[in-house]
């Protein structure tokens, strides 16, 4: 995929919600809301073995578990 991480984002142009992109798509290889997206590989990458990572701050590191 060659778009910009965003181009998927509905909200991303509207800066008074307050989404954070916690996941990171293999396929997009950018950042990827949950909750503005949260089928993300089944809806954008149907036909791809696309991973999502969720990425949280546990204790002030970044820890990465598998979402879907
Ligand atoms: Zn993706
Ligand atoms: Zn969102």
């Amino acid at each position: 995929m060659d778009h910009p991480p965003f181009v998927d984002h509905p909200l991303g142009e509207d800066f008074g919600v307050p989404c954070i992109p916690r996941g990171f798509c293999s396929a997009c290889a950018g950042p990827v809301c949950f909750h503005c997206c949260p089928d993300h590989t089944t809806v954008h990458h149907p036909s791809m073995n696309a991973v999502v990572v969720e990425v949280s701050m546990v204790e002030g590191f970044p820890a990465i578990s598998y979402a879907m």
